[in-house]
């Protein structure tokens, strides 16, 4: 995975994360009253460490997929895109430049890491 592609697959988990702990009927805070504050606030804290080494407009891209599916970020497998489960044409691939354009699905839009 690339470095670029790999920051946003944290921030995806982070965004995950406390999402369920915020959630009141989640496992994780049934699990565990008083967890709550301050894993709440450790999981805030590293989300926004990491906001800072992710590329504005890497950043843009991933917000704007957020908003449209819980996993803006998504694994390949055998050329298939396993966020829709469309065959990617030849022409996306795994080499990632520092300022290139992020891989990304035709069909679903997600950004793409390989397995
Ligand atoms: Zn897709």
């Amino acid at each position: 995975m690339s470095d670029r592609v790999q920051r946003l697959a944290q921030l995806q988990d982070l965004e995950l994360m406390i999402r369920e702990v915020e959630d009141p009927a989640s496992k994780m805070k049934e699990e565990a009253l008083g967890f709550s504050v301050e894993g709440l606030a450790q999981l805030q804290n590293a989300r926004s460490r990491l906001l800072k080494q992710i590329p504005k407009q890497d950043l843009r891209a991933y917000q704007r997929i957020r908003r449209k599916y819980d996993r803006a970020v998504v694994p390949v497998m055998n050329r298939i895109c396993l966020g829709c489960f469309q065959a990617l044409p030849t022409s996306v691939t795994r080499n990632v430049s520092e300022a290139g354009p992020l891989p990304i699905c035709e069909n679903c839009g997600r950004i793409l890491y390989w397995l």
